[in-house]
């Protein structure tokens, strides 16, 4: 259906990104979403032929792929235009959160290694750009097992107890380092993915202040990957273990090896990731406000569509409000921050993922209330939006964590 757009200053490349996200999003994105969802087995996901193969070639034809990589290295990157990224996200997500996370991850990775000193990493972030088949996929593999909030916490003085050492070590041996350990089910295209941006320790005397950061391609020698996990929502999002069984990676492949360095790493990484579901859940909240209204003013019931009630009424009124605001905000935050590299405001990215995604299980939790008994059937879309909703408050750190480590900067 599309939002009013209050944003007045909006350039025309800015609105031409944002229209063909919404048409790209609308005719493949939102058809593969549903598709993929209504998969058993989350195997098939991934199996060739799958529309999520689709979506990957069709996204990188359109080159959307490519626009927050640097030109010098065959992006369209334009440090003078973060809204672009802003608007296309929301407009992708707004076809399915799932597959748009898979895009936006893989985006994620390669930006990384687009930003780091060595040649033959910078050359990934190249290859990403020049890939028309959808073969070339990032990962950001962080959480393990045992631990997920615990990377999170990690600047804080009481993790550098030992006993809260992330288990994925990197042992330094001559110009090598020698990986072991693994990474848990949850990371996002985890068993597709050609690439992986990695955060390991480095020094397990320092707890979570002893790690480091590498990034490698993930045909080595030594690496596996688990099944496929099985989920609630967002299951067009291929997610699943990493394995690493005496991996070994040239030196440079580390790309930072000071701890105080990674600890700020993954705090300026979470910042990026945390506007980027925010991006996604307001894309999200948009759908499920517009299907919410679209029913309610079809179904009737005391002899007048649901819409003319007032309770109705009162509901639509408040998730607008809500979703208006997540798009402000979002906004406003991601300008900020995309202009005040690497960091920006940590306070406001912790925030603007909190609100989003709450704002996201609201609204969809609203409109299934909206659609009655209709809202639980899987023959209508706000019941996937509703689980995919779900995911939104513990993907990309559970959001009372983040809260926590949020409240730490005010
Ligand atoms: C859709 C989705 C996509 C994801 N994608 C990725 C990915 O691409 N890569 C990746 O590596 N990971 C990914 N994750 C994992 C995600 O980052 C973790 O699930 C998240 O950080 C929470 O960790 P956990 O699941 O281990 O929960 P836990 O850390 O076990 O937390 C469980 C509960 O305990 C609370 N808690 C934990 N520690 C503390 C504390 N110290 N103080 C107070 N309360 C605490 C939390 O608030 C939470 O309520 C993804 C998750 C989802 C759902």
């Amino acid at each position: 259906m599309g939002y009013l757009e209050l944003d007045l200053n909006l350039t025309d490349e800015q609105k031409a990104i944002r229209d063909l996200s919404r048409k790209f999003a609308m005719q493949t994105i939102r058809p593969a979403g549903i598709e993929l969802d209504r998969l058993a087995d989350p195997a098939d996901v991934i199996a060739k032929g799958s529309a999520l193969w689709d979506v990957m070639r069709k996204f990188r034809a359109l080159d959307l792929h490519r626009m927050a990589i640097p030109k010098a290295l065959g992006g369209l990157a334009d440090e003078n235009d973060p809204l672009s990224s802003v608007l296309m996200t929301e407009e992708l997500s707004y076809g399915d959160v799932g597959v748009a996370a898979a895009l936006l991850i893989s985006n994620f990775t390669f930006t990384f290694a687009a930003m780091c000193d060595d040649e033959e990493i910078q050359g990934w972030a190249t290859d990403y750009c020049e890939d028309t088949e959808g073969k070339v996929l990032g990962c950001w593999a962080i959480t393990e097992p045992d631990h997920g909030s615990d990377w999170w916490f990690g600047a804080e003085p009481a993790f550098t107890n030992p006993k809260c050492a992330p288990s994925l070590r990197a042992v330094r041996k001559g110009d090598e380092y020698i990986l072991n350990g693994q990474k848990s089910a949850w990371v996002s295209n985890g068993t597709v993915a050609t690439h992986a941006l990695l955060n390991v320790s480095l020094d397990p005397s320092k707890g979570m202040q002893g790690t480091g950061i590498a990034l490698l391609p993930l045909n080595l020698s030594g690496v596996s990957r688990g099944k496929p996990l099985n989920k609630l929502g967002m299951r067009a999002l291929n997610q699943g273990e990493i394995i690493f069984e005496d991996v070994r990676i040239p030196k440079n492949y580390m790309v930072v090896e000071d701890h105080a360095m990674a600890t700020t790493m993954i705090e300026a990484t979470l910042n990026y990731g945390n506007m980027g579901m925010g991006m996604v859940f307001t894309g999200l909240a948009q759908a499920a406000f517009d299907e919410a209204v679209t029913y309610a003013k079809q179904r009737v019931q005391g002899g007048a569509p649901i819409f003319e009630h007032k309770n109705i009424k009162l509901k639509l009124f408040n998730m607008f409000t809500l979703v208006e605001s997540s798009r402000a905000y979002l906004r406003r935050i991601a300008t900020y921050n995309a202009a005040n590299v690497p960091m920006g405001s940590t306070l406001h990215a912790r925030s603007i993922k909190v609100f989003s995604t709450e704002v996201a299980l609201k609204v969809a939790s609203e409109a299934v209330q909206i659609f009655g008994g209709n809202g639980l059937s899987k023959e209508y879309l706000i019941e996937k939006l509703f689980r995919d909703a779900r995911a939104g408050t513990i993907a990309d750190g559970d959001n009372e964590a983040l809260a926590l480590v949020g409240a730490s900067h005010l």
